[in-house]
């Protein structure tokens, strides 16, 4: 996606070669513009051919374009699965490990059962796939619920960590709208498609 990479270039700040900072269009200050269209992006590119019922996300910086992904699936329900550090076991949540790399340290993320059950099929939404942990967690929670995942939208995928190798292997369709294929010296290298 053109408009995401001219940002990146822009206002991107590549980290010791592992992070990529974007706060001031997705992880603090919002681009709205960019979102409405990353939605657009998603909506158009992601799904298995079924109605999609639901876009699941992770808090907090998955939920600006998880709603704006779900305003052009036509206003479904979004769902931003909560992170805590653990919760006592409960029937009423479907939970799940990850493993933050960026933060080291382990959460569970839990879904309240009464927002997903059999009958959904679902969007997952990320701001960013790294080691795969949070888009596996998001997946393993809609397969608890027993439903079905439609499509995995990341806005932008860090390739050269093995988060995208692990969840394509899984066979869910995967929908990065850039792919960058190194952030050594600073500089933000992007995968040409
Ligand atoms: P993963 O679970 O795939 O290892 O990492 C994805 C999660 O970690 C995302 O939800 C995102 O919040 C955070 N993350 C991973 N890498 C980066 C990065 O380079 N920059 C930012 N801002 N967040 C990241």
């Amino acid at each position: 996606m053109e408009l995401l990479k001219e940002k990146i270039r822009q206002e991107g700040i590549a980290l010791s070669g592992q992070v990529l900072k974007v706060d001031s269009f997705i992880n603090h200050q919002l681009d709205t513009e960019l979102m409405l269209e990353v939605g657009k992006e998603f909506a158009s590119r992601l799904g298995n051919g079924e109605k999609v019922t639901k876009v699941l996300t992770i808090e907090s910086s998955g939920i600006a374009a998880a709603m704006t992904t779900a305003i052009a699936l036509g206003a479904v329900p979004v769902i931003f699965a909560r992170k805590r550090k653990s919760i006592t076991m409960n029937d009423d949540y479907y939970v799940a490990p990850v493993y933050s790399f960026t933060k080291q340290e382990k959460s569970e993320v839990t879904v309240a059962k009464r927002f997903l059950s059999s009958e959904d099929n679902v969007v997952i939404i990320d701001d960013f796939l790294a080691h795969g942990a949070a888009a596996s967690g998001l997946v393993s929670i809609v397969e608890q619920a027993g439903a079905k995942v439609a499509g995995i939208g990341i806005i932008i995928e860090k390739a050269f960590q093995n988060g995208g190798h692990k969840l394509r292997e899984s066979g869910y369709p995967i929908c990065s709208l850039v792919r960058i294929k190194s952030l050594e010296a600073g500089k933000v290298e992007f995968i040409e498609d």
